[in-house]
């Protein structure tokens, strides 16, 4: 599992250990939230523009559907699936399939985001990334969202968002949390 802020280098991560599986011969296939699509409907790509295609998919039961006889499967933008993505890791894993996961670990409110901890929960290894805080330069843990809450939509580009740390973080109004 990799988890952190955004800006934090997660989908880099993500992307060179893909690239590096594939290198060696190995099976992969990448999957994103469908409701991801910042810059690709179709693709994982990183803030310095490197990019590997990922099915989007909505429902994480999907997931399971499409891996054939990959032996690695990556999930990114993994934040945005329902509990249910827990017991789709756990069936990949029973597979004996490697799963990576990465996502948010904490939402706009800095509190955690869906699926994340029950993936924590039974992940053999979790790295966490930091980025650079954006108002004072320390190792940022959060997210600040720059634009204001308003309807069902949170998914904003990057320009929506900076890495905080815990001291500068300033989370939205708690009653605008769904
Ligand atoms: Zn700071």
């Amino acid at each position: 599992m990799i988890q952190g802020c955004m800006f934090s280098g997660k989908s880099e991560r993500v992307v060179g250990q893909l690239r590096a599986a594939r290198e060696e011969g190995r099976r992969v296939v990448a999957f994103k939230h469908a409701s991801d699509d910042r810059y690709a409907a179709g693709q994982i790509v990183t803030h310095s523009g490197q990019r590997i295609d990922a099915v989007p998919v909505r429902d994480p039961n999907r997931i399971l559907d499409l891996t054939a006889d990959a032996s690695l499967i990556a999930i990114d933008e993994a934040q945005f699936f329902g509990d249910e993505l827990v017991d789709v890791c756990r069936t990949l894993a029973a597979q004996g399939r490697d799963v990576i996961v990465a996502g948010l670990d904490l939402d706009s409110w800095g509190l955690p985001f869906g699926p994340m901890p029950g993936v924590a929960a039974i992940a053999d290894e979790v790295v966490t990334t930091h980025g650079v805080c954006a108002r004072c330069g320390s190792i940022a843990d959060h997210t600040q969202r720059l634009t204001p809450v308003a309807g069902q939509t949170m998914i904003g580009g990057p320009e929506s968002y900076e890495p905080r740390c815990a001291a500068c973080f300033e989370p939205p109004p708690a009653e605008l949390r769904r």
